[in-house]
């Protein structure tokens, strides 16, 4: 039976929203700009809290939003590599001895295999 319901409607081609009930929800609308500048607005309720980023209706592409200031506060913030981790908890000193262990390491190794 399920089965049967998902076949009728296919997915993206029927909006189940009401475009004449104005009244049903307080609504904000955030607009997006994808890759290729195709823009657009996606409702979302008043309580809603808007994502920064959309899929292009289009195309399929990451848009960002356009309007409202939640994009401004996300672009600030780079994301962070596995060096930012790494040069957070240790310092170039740090780092530097542990490389000397570790060489030291692997040349203890290396005239080991030698020798025997
Ligand atoms: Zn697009």
């Amino acid at each position: 039976m399920a089965d049967r319901t998902l076949r009728g409607s296919r997915m993206g081609s029927v909006s189940y929203e009401n475009e004449y009930g104005a009244e049903i929800a307080p609504r904000q609308g955030a607009d997006y700009r994808c890759l290729r500048g195709h823009t657009f607005t996606v409702p979302f309720s008043e309580e809603a809290e808007i994502p920064g980023t959309w899929d292009c209706r289009l195309d399929g592409t990451v848009a960002e939003r356009i309007n409202g200031p939640v994009t401004e506060a996300k672009k600030v913030k780079p994301p962070r590599t596995h060096w930012d981790m790494l040069i957070e908890r240790r310092s170039i000193a740090d780092l530097e001895d542990v490389l000397a262990e570790r060489l030291d390491v692997l040349k203890a190794r290396r005239s080991n295999t030698k020798s025997a």
